[in-house]
């Protein structure tokens, strides 16, 4: 199975245009952007999801985020900036290496245009609260 690109750009293989590092965390600047500007911060050690990330990674990726985000936001001048983070195919995860999305905004861009939310039926929001908590409480 080929290696993971993202882990390739951390050992320094393929190219990145790097916007920060540090021992734990890479930032650089998405070679396919929603909008230009657009930024990634992945954990420097390979995890398939979020959810699968350790603690400490995880909460140097966030700061991270925090300060790519504002440095985005900045740069391009943009009226909004999101931070997405995919997790799984269905959820649009292409590469299997944990990461975030710093996207900048502007006004009409189309990105996200619509967000099709749709009222639970009668006792439905309840039910998935009980179905929440409890997969909650088996970690
Ligand atoms: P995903 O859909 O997995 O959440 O997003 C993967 C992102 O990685 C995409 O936005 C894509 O443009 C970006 N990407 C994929 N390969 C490379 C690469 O080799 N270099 C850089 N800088 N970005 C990449
Ligand atoms: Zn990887």
């Amino acid at each position: 199975m080929p290696e993971c690109i993202f882990c390739k750009i951390v050992k320094g293989e393929i190219p990145c245009a790097k916007i920060l590092e540090d021992d734990r965390v890479l930032s650089f600047v998405d070679i396919n952007p929603i909008n230009p500007g657009h930024a990634l911060v992945i954990p420097k050690k390979h995890y398939h999801t979020l959810f699968d990330m350790d603690p400490d990674d995880l909460q140097a990726c966030i700061l991270a985020a925090q300060k790519v985000g504002k440095a985005v936001h900045r740069s391009v001048a943009a009226e909004g900036v999101n931070l997405v983070q995919n997790n799984y195919r269905a959820a649009g995860q292409l590469i299997d290496h944990a990461h975030f999305h710093l996207i900048p905004r502007h006004e009409g861009d189309g990105f996200l245009s619509s967000w099709p939310g749709k009222p639970y039926a009668p006792g439905g929001l309840d039910a998935h609260l009980k179905r929440i908590v409890e997969a909650l409480s088996q970690g």
